[in-house]
């Protein structure tokens, strides 16, 4: 038995480099960092959405709600083993993930191997079975206006019974 399930995300690019800029766990070294209540994992996020997107199981706004004082900053690797209990709790295992990350800048292409180990790592599956590409959207809308950063996230799960 197979689950498939997608998940979004979007935060705002600002220049802040007091603030670590984190994409699935990894620290990007970069001027810019992401706006969020959470520390703003924007990878992270759409992982876990579409992990309980496949398990429908909601989303993470009804888990760790952005109103609550007690996820401001937060390490979003929280999310994610929180997540994978909840998977864990149902009988399904993580089998692989595909991401597409939407962004004008700063340019990833040269970190998406550490990506991929750090999320091999957390998620505990095999780097051959997370995929992590980026893209622009050719100076297009917000994001080509480098105002923000998108992540679609599609996840295979497969039941453990
Ligand atoms: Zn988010």
């Amino acid at each position: 038995m197979y689950r498939i399930g997608n998940g979004i995300d979007f935060h705002k690019l600002e220049i802040n480099s007091e603030r670590p800029f984190i994409l699935g766990g990894f620290v990007i070294p970069t001027e810019y960092s992401l706006v969020g209540h959470s520390d703003a994992d924007v990878l992270l996020h759409a992982i876990a959405d579409s992990i309980l997107g496949a398990l429908a199981l909601g989303d993470i706004g009804e888990y760790f709600p952005d109103t609550d004082p007690k996820w401001k900053n937060m390490n979003s690797k929280l999310i994610i083993e929180k997540t994978l209990k909840l998977m864990h709790e149902n009988n399904y295992g993580l089998i692989n993930i595909d991401s597409t990350i939407l962004a004008e800048k700063p340019k990833l292409s040269p970190y998406r191997l550490d990506i991929r180990k750090t999320l091999s790592n957390i998620l505990n599956i095999p780097i051959e079975n997370i995929s992590v590409k980026a893209t622009t959207t050719e100076k297009m809308g917000f994001i080509g206006r480098g105002e923000g950063i998108g992540v679609f996230t599609t996840s295979l799960l497969g039941s453990k019974v």
